[in-house]
Parts: structure tokens; C-alpha cells; sequence
């Protein structure tokens, strides 16, 4: 049995598989393979971390908030316990690393990629920026194709123009 201090049972290593549907009560993300549990007998808490929120460090050095050190709460410290996210457009409702100074709050995974916290996560936010802007680049290379087809030799030309100019084809 292990002590977490955002939890005031102890915990216990737990295996859970993905159709019990649980979330991490850190990330509140999907929680599935090695995590922690409550061990009160009654498990009335339905208190569940992944194995890395369970590891999260106390404090970090953030780049999004270089100012200030930020600290790892259970819950943001506001009279309701959510928070608006500094980095992305969603609210939460658990873990935060929050700066007291400045009233900066940012998600778990915000603060950590998926690939550093958990390999089995849904989707970040951080991968759909990713995936909107790989869309993006192969919109504009079709577009690019597509005039190149068009108008031929000087469509090639366009697109070896210093950054400074305009491409039309680019931004529609
Ligand atoms: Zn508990
Ligand atoms: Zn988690
Ligand atoms: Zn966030
Ligand atoms: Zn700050």
C-alpha cells in the first residue's frame, strides 16, 4: 500500500482492463493497464491513477509558464474546483499544475505529452493540433499539385519565391 498525497487512503497497484471504463482521477483520461487504486475496502472512492500520474512530479519548470515554477495540486485551489486551462480550450476538474502568482493553470497533459505520460492514452490535444496541421500541409501541397497541372512551369517558379511573397494558392 502506497500513500499519494491527492488522496487520503492509501493506494494500491491495480491492473484494470479498458471495458470497466474507468478514468484517471488525475488526468481524467481513460485509464487501462498498470495503475493505482484505492485500497478502502469499500472502494466507494473510485479514487484511480495511471501508474505515471501516480509518479507526476510535485513541482516543474514549465515552458509554457516560464515565470514561475508550477506546483502539482489535486484539485485547482478556487472555491469550485475547476479550472481553465492555460494552453488549451478545456476546463478540468483534477490534477493541475498551477502558479498561485499569476493564477496559471494547466492540464496533466498539457504539461506532458502523451508519448512522456502514458503510450495508451486517447487522443491530446496536442496530437490533434498535430493531426490538423499535417492536414493542413498536405492540403496545401495538393493545392500546389493542382496548379502546378494548371498553369505548368510558372506555378513551379511561384513556389520558389522568397517567404515574403504572397502564395496565393497557399491561403484561400
Ligand atoms: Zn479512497
Ligand atoms: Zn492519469
Ligand atoms: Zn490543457
Ligand atoms: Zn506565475
Amino acid at each position: 500500500m502506497q500513500k499519494h498525497f491527492s488522496h487520503r487512503h492509501g493506494l494500491v497497484p491495480r491492473d484494470v482492463k479498458a471495458e470497466d471504463e474507468i478514468l484517471c482521477s488525475g488526468c481524467e483520461l481513460s485509464l487501462s493497464g498498470s495503475a493505482f487504486a484505492c485500497s478502502h475496502s469499500d472502494n466507494q472512492c473510485n479514487f484511480y491513477l495511471h501508474e505515471s500520474c501516480f509518479h507526476l512530479p510535485r513541482k516543474i519548470q514549465h515552458e509554457s509558464h516560464p515565470e514561475h515554477p508550477l506546483k502539482l495540486l489535486p484539485f485547482a485551489p478556487y472555491d469550485v474546483s475547476a479550472f481553465s486551462c492555460s494552453v488549451c480550450p478545456r476546463n478540468g476538474n483534477a490534477f493541475v499544475y498551477h502558479c498561485s502568482a499569476c493564477e496559471f493553470d494547466l492540464h496533466v497533459e498539457c504539461a506532458f505529452p502523451k508519448e512522456t505520460v502514458n503510450g495508451q492514452r486517447h487522443e491530446s490535444y496536442a496530437d490533434q493540433l498535430r493531426a490538423h496541421s499535417e492536414m493542413q500541409d498536405a492540403l496545401a501541397a495538393c493545392q500546389l499539385e493542382s496548379e502546378i497541372a494548371r498553369r505548368g512551369r510558372q506555378a513551379i517558379l511561384d513556389s520558389l519565391d522568397p517567404p515574403n511573397v504572397v502564395r496565393r494558392y497557399y491561403y484561400y
